[in-house]
């Protein structure tokens, strides 16, 4: 029976989903998927220069389950340089705890609180905003998490 794995904290959605070697078709390129937990160590450990059970305690799961996840991600980016693959972000076991919201049509972008409800952008005033964390299929499920622990 397949384990049921603890979900895990990534603070925000990142900006950008997919990257690419420059001057090569995407058609030609190799894939290579890197989960959302992967990117949120990788932000931790190597961006912010936490150490590993700082990190852990971030993401809500146990320093050894951190190191894993961290070797798993550098693997990825020293593939992502060497192979020069298209490297994409998605899926991963977690939920958000911020979101960040992009104006479609002055490029603004702001932190919120997850689930929080913006209907206009501050810097333009137009409604055409892009919801981030929606882009990778959360929103709710984040805020039910966050409600659920604050009840217990
Ligand atoms: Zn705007
Ligand atoms: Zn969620």
């Amino acid at each position: 029976m397949a384990r049921i794995k603890k979900q895990r904290i990534v603070d925000s959605p990142p900006l950008f989903s997919a990257y690419k070697p420059a001057g090569i078709m995407r058609s030609e390129l190799r894939q290579l998927p890197l989960a959302l937990d992967e990117y949120e160590a990788i932000r931790l450990a190597d961006y912010q220069g936490m150490d590993h059970a700082e990190a852990a305690v971030e993401m809500e799961i146990s320093r050894s389950t951190f190191s894993r996840l961290i070797e798993e991600a550098r693997k990825k980016m020293a593939q992502f340089l060497i192979e020069g693959r298209e490297l994409y972000i998605e899926g991963g076991n977690i939920h958000f705890r911020g979101n960040v919201i992009r104006c479609r049509i002055c490029g603004h972008m702001f932190n919120i609180k997850i689930g929080t409800v913006v209907s206009n952008c501050p810097e333009c005033g137009s409604p055409e905003l892009l919801n981030l964390a929606g882009g990778f299929g959360h929103g709710l499920c984040c805020v039910n998490r966050i409600n659920s622990k604050e009840k217990v």
